[in-house]
């Protein structure tokens, strides 16, 4: 909010606030001079007062909700305007330190000032003017009791009118007359009035005594209430994390489980930058993610190790960590972080007792990270280590089923789907055309008569890694069977695939293969020459669906390439 107001707004309202404070007061001295002598005890007993009161606040929605007008009516009544616009003053200053403005928003010090200044100040003089007056000689007078009725009635309006120009004027705001907050002012008015008054009537009659009655029952409720709300906070937090972690629990990929995890704590807490960092397995921290902003950036590429940095160190503890301001934490800090940070939480994710992560976050507020935030993240790292590790695991069995564990090329199991999902993008016309090249090595039985299995293997491995480096982005490679391998082209053209399916033979066959364990059990490096026979078959021309295809390419690289004497390309024909 406070980053829509323009700067030239703010200076306007320091202007305003320091030419409207001093002079506003000395006028208001002058022309209500106060007269206390001998009651200086009781008006440093009503400030107290006045002080505990605005320094327990409600926080409702980033807005301080408190009960002072009690104390406030009381202190006019009974002192006089000059007493209670210091004292007011001073109330709002307690108030306002406890909020902890950062430099964005510290111009609603002199706003809120001013606006509380100009409101006590005109309610004041309308009352004076009509006649009223403070003190012990207003009471039991017809008059001047109206007066008193009427009094909280222009305070309420000018104040409605005064945020009404300021929502309008500094916020660019177009709100009603009459939004909630005046509403609430309404009833907290003709609540707290009343007791304003009696308390002024008992004043007279018992003296500071009367604030001791009613004074200490209205910080209590006011303590009590702050107990209520915070605990309505906590709920409302509770349920929110529980929903949370209901949508972590159903999120399958490690991607997509980290942006959630992320997103949840931008809804659940302000803060402006979250880095997450993973433990590997030589037990250092790499980043996984890094948003600044809400933006999300590169992740960092250098690690640190135990006891390195923040988070080296929160490692090492195994506890979170919390610092105040830039200086608690800028000599230990290893890492980067943005020189706008002050405030920083970080937060060991722990898994089994062991620490899986680590997360960090920053605010460009001092002390911004208070300890239900300490306990809300906490129950989120809960929650995202175990949706961490599920993903982890989904992802683990998914690769596991569709690669081959020698070679690490997919599988005919993935390829088959992916081929299908393929023709349905081509039925949709997303693609023109696939292409199907099926490779066999030649004599492969032989191989392994001669060499030993293992030397085969070690054969299929540098084969299945010569094709993928080959192929590349510009197709997928999986192994079929034995040593059989395919490769699925998109939108390539009959004869730059037949191009294509050349070269690879020729590499093939030019380039021999090292194999180091063979049969004999020497431990010398061998090279052995071998060939391949492949055939090809396209799509849409030669196959309506992926299964046919694929027989299409089988049956070229069986009759067009082995029978024809093998080493050779053959591309399938109807
Ligand atoms: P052709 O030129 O007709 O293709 O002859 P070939 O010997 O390559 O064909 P055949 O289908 O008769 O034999 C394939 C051989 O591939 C049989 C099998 O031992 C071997 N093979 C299949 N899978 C593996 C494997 O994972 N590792 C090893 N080392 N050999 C394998
Ligand atoms: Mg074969
Ligand atoms: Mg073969």
């Amino acid at each position: 909010m406070e980053n829509l107001v323009k700067s030239s707004t703010k200076k306007i309202i320091w202007a305003i606030w320091i030419v409207l404070i001093p002079f506003g007061l000395l006028l208001t001295y002058h022309l209500y001079p106060p007269n206390i002598s001998g009651e200086y005890g009781d008006v440093l007993a009503f400030l107290i007062f006045m002080a505990i009161v605005a320094s327990m606040p409600m926080m409702i929605n980033g807005t301080p909700v408190f009960f002072l007008q009690w104390a406030t009516i009381s202190v006019f009544l009974i002192f006089g305007l000059f007493i209670e616009t210091v004292l007011v003053q001073i109330a709002l200053f307690t108030l306002m330190l406890q909020m902890r403005l950062d430099k964005k928003s510290i111009f609603r010090l002199p706003m809120n000032s001013a606006m509380f200044f100009l409101v006590s100040v005109l309610s004041g003089m309308i009352y004076y003017s009509l006649g009223g007056s403070h003190g012990t000689d207003i009471l039991f007078r017809f008059d001047s009791f109206m007066l008193i009725l009427f009094y909280p009635l222009v305070y309420f309006v000018l104040n409605a009118v005064i945020i009404y120009l300021i929502d309008r004027l500094v916020y660019k705001r177009r709100t009603s007359f009459l939004t909630k907050d005046v509403i609430w002012e309404f009833f907290t008015t003709l609540i707290t009035y009343p007791v304003g008054f009696a308390l002024y009537i008992m004043y007279l009659d018992i003296g500071l005594m009367s604030l001791v009655l009613i004074g200490i029952p209205f910080i209590c409720l006011s303590v009590v209430l702050r107990l209520y709300h915070s605990s309505q906070t906590i709920n409302d937090y509770l349920k929110k994390i529980a929903e949370i972690g209901h949508q972590l629990s159903q999120a399958l990929f490690v991607k997509e489980t980290i942006n959630l995890f992320i997103d949840s704590i931008f809804e659940l807490i302000k803060v402006d930058v979250v880095y997450v960092d993973q433990v590997n397995s030589k037990n250092e921290l790499e980043s996984i993610a890094r948003v600044e902003k809400q933006k999300k950036l590169p992740i960092f590429s250098d690690v640190l190790k135990e006891n390195e940095g923040i988070i080296g160190r929160v490692l090492a503890i195994k506890k979170p960590a919390v610092y105040h301001r830039r200086k608690d934490w800028e000599e230990l800090n290893k890492g980067f972080m943005p020189d706008y940070i002050e405030s920083v939480l970080c937060m060991p994710i722990i898994k089994n007792k062991a620490v899986i992560g680590i997360l960090l976050l920053g605010s460009t507020q001092k002390k911004a990270f208070a300890h239900t935030k300490l306990m809300i993240l906490d129950l989120l790292c809960t929650q995202f280590a175990v949706a961490l590790d599920n993903a982890r695991y989904f992802e683990k069995t998914k690769e596991n089923s569709e690669r081959c564990g020698l070679t690490k090329l997919y599988n005919y199991r993935y390829f088959e789907k992916l081929l299908t999902a393929k023709f349905s993008e081509m039925n949709n016309d997303i693609i023109k055309s696939l292409t199907v090249i099926m490779l066999d090595i030649d004599h492969f039985k032989s191989i392994n008569d001669t060499y030993g299995h293992q030397a085969g293997n070690e054969i299929l491995i540098e084969f299945a890694d010569r094709v993928a480096k080959f192929i590349d982005k510009h197709g997928v490679v999986a192994r079929y069977g034995g040593e059989e391998f395919v490769i699925l082209l998109e939108n390539a053209k009959m004869d730059e695939a037949e191009e294509l399916a050349e070269f690879l033979r020729k590499m093939i066959e030019t380039r021999p293969f090292s194999i180091k364990q063979n049969i004999d059990d020497k431990q010398s490096e061998l090279q052995v020459s071998i060939t391949a026979s492949l055939g090809l078959a396209c799509a849409p021309e030669q196959a309506e669906e992926a299964m046919a295809l694929i027989r299409h390419a089988d049956r070229a690289l069986y009759v067009g390439a082995k029978r024809a004497g093998r080493n050779r390309v053959a591309c399938y024909m109807k």
